[in-house]
C-alpha cells in the first residue's frame, strides 16, 4: 500500500494536472450519466403515453368490429327464428342494419352452405346460389363455424370487390321442437377495413403515432403489417392484442418523432452540468498548476544545491591542490581570519587564535612593505579590487617567499567594512620567470652573435679575405641583376703581368702586398658608385654602369695601368705588378652581362698577346679571331678523331762530328683542306681545349713507331725527343700511359719548356718526373734562357740536357752579349754535367760557332727543317749536309768511327 500511495504520490508529482482530468472525466462521466438518465426517463414517459394512447385506439378498433359484430347478430337471432326467411324480410332487415353506424359492406346468408339470402342485392347477383362446399378457400372457416358453433372472424382478406375486407362468420341454428338446435348455415358479413380505418381515425389520428397492426400468426410473427408499415414493429414499439375471439391481431405504435426524442430543457440541463463541473475543475486545476511551479522550483532548488555542491567541492579540492590561502580582514577592527594555509604561507604557527593586519604587515620585505601596505589601504577604502605582489620573510629572514595576493572588499550583511582575499606562493614563478628572462637574453644574445656571425660569413663568402674586396661570387650575383634593361654597362678585366714572378721569387708575402696594393689603387681610381672584385689570384674584375664614352675608359684603364706600373717596397725589393686590361662595353641592349665579362676576357687575352702592360677594346675583330677560335676548337675535335694529327721530325747533330744524334717530333695537323699546319696555327686553341695532352701522346706514340722503323733500317738515329706539355706532365695517367709502351731507357727524352712553373712544392709533378726518369726517360730544359724560371729550381730536376732558345742562338754572330749568354749557359751545364743543345741553328756559320762554344747538340734549319716520317728518312740516308757543311765553312767535319 505504501508503494502503492507512494507511486501514486510520485505520478502526482511528475503529472500535477491529473486530480484535474479525473476530476474532469468523473464530471463528464456524471454528465453523460445523468443525461442518458433523463433521456430513459423521459422515452419512458412517452411510452407510456403512447401506451395510453395506443390502447384508445386499439378498443376503439375492438369497439368498432364487435359494435359490427352486434349489430349483425341480431339479423342472425331473427333468422334463427324464421329459417325460412325470404330475401325481401332479408333486406329489410339488413336495410336497418346497414342505417346504423357500420362498416359492413354486405351480408349474405347461406341456408345449408348455399347463399340464398343477400344484401345489398344489387352488384352481389353473382353470388346468389353460391355453394360453400364448393369454395374451397373459404371452406376451411366456414366448416370451423359450423363445427364450433361459434363466430369466426377472419382477415382481412382480398375482396371479390376490391379492397380489403374482414369477414366475420356466424352459426345460425335454428330450435327445433323438441328444443334440439339445428343447424341451419351461416351468416357472413364483410367488414370494409378502409371504412373500419376510416371510422376508426387509424389514419388521421389525433395522436402524434405511427400505428401498425398485422395477424398475429400462431408462429409469433406478425407478418407483414396490413396496415402502417413495417419498420414500426422494428422500432421497439408500444404493442398490444386486438381480440377478435377466433382471430388475434397486434397493434403497434411508435412516437411520429420516434423514440429519441430531446427530453425538455436538456441543453439547459447540460450546461448546468458543465457549470457545475467548472465549478468543480478550475480549483483543481489551479492547484495543478501551482504544484507544477512547486514542483519546478523544488527541482531548481535541487540543482543549484548539486551545482552548490559540486562547485564547492571543486572549489575545495582547487584551493586545497593550489595551496591558496584564504583570507578575510575586518576593516574597522583590524582582525583577519586566515586559514592553514596562509598561516603556511606566512610561517604563523596553526594554533594562534587570531591574526592581525600587524602579522601580515610585519612578515613582509623591508623593501615591500610600503608599497604592499599602500595597495592594501588603498583598495580597503576604494572598494576596488586589490591586487598586490611582495615578498615575505620567512624564518627569521633565511628564506624569501613571492606571495601574489588578490581581494575584494566588501560589506557584510551587518553592515561592516570587510576585505576578503587569496595569498599564494609564486615563488616558484618567480624563479621561472626570472630563468625565462635569462634565457630569453641568452637566446637574444646568441641570436645577435649567430647574426653577425651569419652576416660575417655571409660576407666572407662574397669578399675576398686579403682585399677585401668582393669575390667571383659576389660579381655573378651583381651581374645577375645589372643592366636587366641592357643600358650602359662596361666591364674592364685586369691582370697583373707580372704577378706569378713576384710570387715565386719573392714569396707569397709579397704577393699579397701587391695584391692589396692593387685594390687600394684600383678603388683609388674609380667612382664610389663602380664595382670591383678580385676574381682569381691575380685577377680584378671593374663593372660601371657610368654610360661613357670609350675614351673615358681607356683613360680610366690607362691610369690603372700606370698606377701598378709604379714600383712598390717590398723588404727592400722594388716590385712592379704592371697590368694588362681588356675592356668589354655593351654594344645593344641585346648583349648579356655574362657575355660583356667573356668579351672582356678576350680582350684582356689580347692585351697579352700585344705584350702586356697595355689595355685593349673588345672589337669586332677580336670577335671573329674569337668566333675562328671556336671553329678551329671545333675542327681539332673531330681531327683528333679522324686522326689527322702526325708527328714529323727536326734531326739534331752532335755539333763536333756531325751525325744525326737526336730527332725532335713535333706535331702537325694534317688538315684535310688546309693541308700541312704547324703548331702556331692550333696548340694555343688545343692548350684551351685541354687537348695537349692527347696531342703530345698521339705524337710519343707515333715518334716511337717510326723510332722503331728507323731503327729497322739502321739509320743509327739514337733518340728520339718529344714535347711535352704543362697539362701532360700534370696528368696522373702519364706514368702508366708511357710505362705501357714499353719505351727502352736512353731513347726517348722529354723536352719541358722552360716557363713550365716548376713548383718544388709540387709532388705530384715532381713524383711524375722521377718516376719518369726511373723509366730510362731523359729530360730536357727547353728554350732555355727565356722563361725567367729560377735556374737553381730548374736544376733539382737534373734534366739530362738545355736547349737553348732560338731567340738568343739568331744574334750570336753579331752580338756579344747574347753570344755572352749562351757561353755563360754553356759553362753552367759543363759544371752541371748537363749537355747544351743549340735551337734555331739557322746558318752553318751558327753551327761552328756554337761548336766552338762547347754547344753538344745542333738543331735548326741550317741542317733541316721539320718533315714527315718518310722525308726524314730519305735525309738521313743522303747525308748531304756534311756537303752543305763544307762548303758553308771550308772546314770538314770530323767524322766519326
Ligand atoms: P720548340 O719546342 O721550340 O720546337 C722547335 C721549333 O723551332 C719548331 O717549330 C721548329 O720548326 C722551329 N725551328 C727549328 N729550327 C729552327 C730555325 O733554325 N729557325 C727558326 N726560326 N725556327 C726553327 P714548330 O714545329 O712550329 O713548333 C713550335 C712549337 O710548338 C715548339 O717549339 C713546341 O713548343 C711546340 N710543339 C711542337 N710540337 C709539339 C708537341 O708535339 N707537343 C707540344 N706540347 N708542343 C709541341
Ligand atoms: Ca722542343
Ligand atoms: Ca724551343
Amino acid at each position: 500500500m505504501a508503494g502503492a500511495g507512494g507511486s501514486w504520490g510520485r505520478r502526482i508529482a511528475s503529472f500535477p494536472y491529473l486530480p484535474a482530468v479525473i476530476m474532469l472525466a468523473v464530471v463528464v462521466l456524471a454528465g453523460i450519466l445523468a443525461d442518458t438518465q433523463k433521456q430513459k426517463i423521459a422515452e419512458e414517459n412517452l411510452r407510456s403515453q403512447v401506451t395510453e394512447q395506443l390502447s384508445v385506439v386499439r378498443s376503439r378498433i375492438e369497439g368498432k368490429i364487435n359494435g359490427n359484430v352486434q349489430l349483425v347478430l341480431g339479423l342472425v337471432a331473427v333468422l334463427e327464428t324464421e329459417p325460412d326467411m325470404q330475401q325481401a324480410r332479408f333486406e329489410a332487415l339488413a336495410t336497418r342494419i346497414f342505417h346504423n353506424d357500420s362498416q359492413i359492406r354486405h351480408i349474405a346468408a347461406a341456408r345449408d352452405f348455399v347463399i340464398n339470402l343477400i344484401y345489398p342485392l344489387k352488384g352481389n347477383e353473382k353470388v346468389m346460389g353460391l355453394d360453400y362446399r364448393n369454395q374451397m378457400s373459404q371452406w376451411d372457416g366456414v366448416a370451423r363455424v359450423r363445427d364450433t358453433g361459434k363466430i369466426v372472424i377472419a382477415g382481412p382478406l382480398d375482396l371479390v370487390q376490391g379492397g380489403k375486407g374482414l369477414i366475420v362468420r356466424y352459426p345460425v341454428e335454428t330450435r327445433s321442437d323438441a328444443g334440439k338446435d339445428r343447424f341451419w348455415g351461416i351468416v357472413s358479413s364483410v367488414i370494409d377495413l378502409e371504412w373500419l380505418y376510416r371510422d376508426t381515425r387509424l389514419r388521421d389520428s389525433e395522436f402524434p403515432l405511427r400505428i401498425a397492426i398485422a395477424n398475429n400468426t400462431p408462429e409469433g410473427l406478425y407478418g407483414i403489417p396490413f396496415f402502417g408499415e413495417g419498420d414500426v414493429f422494428r422500432s421497439k414499439p408500444v404493442e398490444m392484442a386486438v381480440n377478435l375471439g377466433q382471430e388475434k391481431w397486434r397493434i403497434a405504435a411508435i412516437p411520429d418523432q420516434g423514440w429519441e426524442q430531446p427530453y425538455p430543457d436538456r441543453w439547459l440541463s447540460r450546461l448546468l452540468t458543465v457549470a457545475i463541473g467548472a465549478l468543480v475543475l478550475l480549483p483543481m486545476i489551479r492547484a495543478g498548476r501551482l504544484t507544477a511551479e512547486r514542483q519546478r522550483n523544488i527541482a531548481d532548488l535541487e540543482r543549484r544545491k548539486e551545482e552548490l555542491r559540486v562547485l564547492s567541492q571543486r572549489l575545495e579540492i582547487a584551493v586545497s591542490s593550489s595551496r591558496i590561502g584564504i583570507w578575510e580582514c575586518d576593516v574597522a577592527t583590524g582582525l583577519m581570519h586566515w586559514d592553514e594555509r596562509m598561516r603556511e604561507l606566512y610561517g604563523l604557527p596553526m594554533d594562534k587564535e587570531t591574526c592581525t593586519y600587524e602579522d601580515w604587515a610585519s612578515r613582509l620585505h623591508p623593501e615591500d612593505v610600503e608599497e604592499a601596505m599602500g595597495r592594501f589601504n588603498k583598495s580597503m577604502f576604494s572598494g576596488a579590487t586589490y591586487e598586490n605582489r611582495f615578498r615575505v620573510l620567512l624564518r627569521g629572514g633565511e628564506e624569501i617567499r613571492h606571495v601574489r595576493a588578490i581581494g575584494r572588499a566588501y560589506h557584510s550583511t551587518t553592515g561592516e567594512l570587510k576585505v576578503v582575499g587569496v595569498n599564494w606562493n609564486v615563488s616558484e614563478d618567480v624563479r621561472l620567470q626570472e630563468e625565462l628572462r635569462e634565457a630569453k637574453q641568452r637566446a637574444e644574445r646568441q641570436n645577435a652573435e649567430l647574426e653577425q656571425a651569419r652576416l660575417l660569413m655571409e660576407y666572407n663568402s662574397l669578399h675576398d679575405a686579403l682585399t677585401k674586396l668582393p669575390n667571383r661570387r659576389y660579381l655573378d650575383q651583381v651581374m645577375a641583376g645589372k643592366g636587366e634593361g641592357g643600358g650602359a654597362l662596361t666591364v674592364l678585366h685586369i691582370d697583373l703581368d707580372r704577378f706569378k714572378e713576384i710570387n715565386d721569387t719573392l714569396g707569397h708575402a709579397a704577393g699579397d702586398e701587391i695584391l692589396k696594393n692593387t685594390a687600394r689603387m684600383l678603388r683609388a681610381n674609380l667612382r664610389p658608385e663602380d664595382f670591383v672584385a678580385r676574381i682569381g689570384g691575380d685577377e680584378f674584375v671593374i663593372v660601371s654602369e657610368a654610360p661613357e664614352t670609350g675614351q673615358y675608359y681607356q683613360r680610366l684603364a690607362g691610369r690603372i695601368i700606370e698606377a701598378l706600373a709604379q714600383p712598390i717596397l717590398f723588404e727592400g725589393h722594388e716590385c712592379r705588378a704592371g697590368a694588362s686590361i681588356g675592356i668589354a662595353t655593351r654594344a645593344n641592349p641585346g648583349e648579356r652581362n655574362d657575355e660583356l665579362l667573356i668579351n672582356a676576357d678576350i680582350a684582356l687575352y689580347e692585351a697579352k698577346r700585344r705584350g702586356r702592360n697595355r689595355c685593349e677594346f673588345f672589337t669586332d675583330t677580336l670577335r671573329s679571331s674569337v668566333i675562328h677560335t671556336k671553329q678551329t676548337a671545333d675542327e681539332i675535335l673531330r681531327g683528333l678523331e679522324g686522326n689527322e694529327f702526325i708527328a714529323w721530325y727536326q734531326p739534331q747533330f752532335d755539333a763536333h762530328t756531325l751525325e744525326i744524334s737526336g730527332v725532335e717530333a713535333l706535331v702537325r695537323w694534317d688538315h684535310p683542306t688546309r693541308g700541312i699546319l704547324p703548331p702556331a696555327a692550333f696548340l694555343k686553341i688545343a692548350e684551351n681545349l685541354n687537348t695537349v695532352g692527347a696531342l703530345d701522346q698521339i705524337v710519343l706514340e707515333q715518334a716511337l713507331l717510326h723510332f722503331h722503323q728507323w731503327a729497322a733500317r739502321d739509320l743509327g738515329i739514337p733518340k728520339i725527343s718529344v714535347n711535352i706539355s704543362a697539362q701532360r706532365l700534370h696528368n696522373p695517367d702519364l706514368y702508366e700511359r708511357v710505362a705501357s709502351l714499353g719505351v727502352r731507357p736512353g731513347t726517348v727524352c722529354f723536352e719541358l719548356l722552360e716557363s713550365i712553373s716548376f713548383d718544388e712544392h709540387d709532388e705530384a709533378l715532381i713524383g711524375n718526373i722521377h718516376r719518369l726518369k726511373e723509366l730510362g726517360i731523359d729530360f730536357e730544359i727547353d728554350d732555355f734562357g727565356t722563361g725567367h724560371a729560377s735556374i737553381i729550381s730548374l736544376l733539382k730536376l737534373t734534366p739530362r740536357r738545355l736547349k737553348i732558345d732560338r731567340q738568343l742562338i739568331g744574334p750570336i754572330l753579331t752580338s756579344s752579349t747574347e753570344r755572352q749568354l749562351v757561353e755563360s749557359i754553356i759553362d753552367i751545364g759543363k759544371a752541371c754535367d748537363i749537355e747544351i743543345v743549340a735551337e734555331g741553328v739557322e746558318t752553318m756559320a751558327h753551327a761552328a760557332m756554337l761548336r766552338d762554344l762547347g754547344c753538344n747538340h745542333l738543331q735548326g734549319y741550317a741542317f733541316a727543317r721539320p718533315m714527315s716520317s718518310q722525308d726524314f728518312l730519305d735525309y738521313a740516308r743522303k747525308r748531304e749536309w756534311f756537303d752543305a757543311f763544307a762548303r758553308a765553312t771550308g772546314e770538314r767535319p770530323r767524322q766519326s768511327a
